[in-house]
């Protein structure tokens, strides 16, 4: 059998693509080295729990056309991402808002309060443009909040010092004199009720699929069978790594079942202490509250998230966007624009942190290039 497409990946970029493919009368095949779908936001159901098993995955967009996409294919709950942090055995709600405020200043009661208490601490910023994320959080709220809620996890997210990295990542965290303990300030946001496999399964349709099928094992076979190949791998390992090897940020997960109807009362807590060696704990359950039969179960799962330092042979889940790697991704980006027959796509084909929505959107406008 001959394809129009091959799509090297059954994650969400690909399987937005393949959705359009189809829906034109193209033949596509669809490979992945996993044994299973939908990339990192497989969701496998364990103990009547939806468990997201390559770490939160809440779907959150302002586009319109992309929220009525999705609830096209499975029906979404109104689940709010609202995280706290656990620094040292204290709670604080994030993202950054009056409850925080109020809890890490106890004299701090009004938004007018909260704001002279930033701004009395972002005084030893003065003047200075942020060059780097602790300038950056210490001027956005004041070093109380960056020692106790950013310092810890961030340098154990990214494996260096919050001076060494640039200041763009916390760009996107809200700060809010208001109680609002939404993390996301989308106008759309919510989970799928019964997990996200079943999107990808959907999107999937009238595609022939592959799996535990690995596209360096064989890359001349697949370059006969289609015309036409969309790679969502790494782009370094597509070349070779002919340049170098672009740095990427890996993760490890523990899960644990635990036999207690409710560990920690929220689908999300952050450890920002430096000592702890994970960045949170996820307790899936709560991703579908109105699940009254996983809710009340005298069970509940869990997952702990290690970051760790990628090597060969890992799971790549965030670029690293700095001068280095950005420098290094442009010139793989070179040698990718002059392929005739494959494009890059995704985070890892793209080198870019995506959200679903963004993943969404990008594969959408790399159709309305293709046709
Ligand atoms: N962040 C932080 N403390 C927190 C949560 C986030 O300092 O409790 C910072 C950290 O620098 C992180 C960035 O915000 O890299 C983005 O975090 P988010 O949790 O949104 O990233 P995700 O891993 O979920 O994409």
């Amino acid at each position: 059998m001959h394809y129009d497409y091959l799509l090297v990946g059954a994650g969400l970029f690909n399987a937005t693509l393949a959705n359009i493919f189809v829906s034109k009368g193209k033949k596509c095949l669809v490979i992945d080295k996993r044994s299973h779908i939908a990339g990192n936001i497989f969701t496998e159901n364990l103990d009547g729990i939806n468990v997201h098993k390559y770490g939160a995955h809440i779907f959150h967009t302002d586009n319109k056309d992309v929220w009525n996409y999705v609830n096209s294919l499975a029906e979404f709950n109104r689940y709010t991402n609202c995280p706290v942090a656990n620094y040292n055995g204290t709670l604080y709600n994030l993202p950054f808002n009056m409850n925080t405020f109020a809890k890490i200043w106890s004299d701090v009661i009004t938004p007018e309060d909260a704001q002279k208490r930033i701004t009395e601490q972002a005084a030893e910023m003065a003047g200075r443009i942020p060059q780097n994320l602790e300038e950056q959080a210490i001027s956005l709220v004041g070093r109380d909040i960056y020692e106790r809620l950013i310092k810890g996890y961030t340098e154990k997210q990214w494996g260096r010092k919050c001076t060494e990295l640039p200041a763009s990542i916390i760009k996107r965290l809200p700060v809010r004199l208001t109680f609002d303990n939404n993390y996301f300030n989308d106008r759309y946001q919510g989970i799928p009720i019964g997990g996200y496999t079943q999107i990808i399964e959907k999107m999937l349709e009238g595609c022939d699929i592959q799996l535990n099928t690995d596209f360096f094992d064989d890359k001349e076979k697949w370059f006969s069978l289609a015309d036409k190949i969309i790679y969502t791998c790494t782009i370094d390992k597509y070349f070779d790594y002919q340049f170098g090897e672009l740095e990427y940020r890996s993760l490890r997960f523990e899960t644990e079942t635990l036999e207690k109807t409710n560990f920690q009362g929220n689908a999300v807590i952050n450890y920002t202490d430096a000592e702890t060696p994970y960045t949170r704990i996820i307790e899936h359950k709560h991703f579908e509250p109105e699940n009254k039969a996983a809710m009340e179960k005298p069970v509940t799962i869990i997952t702990r998230e290690y970051p760790a330092t990628w090597k060969k042979g890992d799971e790549p889940y965030y670029a690293v966007n700095d001068e280095r790697n950005s420098v290094l991704y442009a010139k793989y980006k070179e040698l990718a624009d002059k392929q005739d027959k494959v494009i890059f796509g995704g985070r890892l084909g793209m080198y870019r942190y995506f959200d679903m929505d963004d993943t969404i959107i990008a594969a959408w406008e790399m159709a309305k290039k293709l046709f």
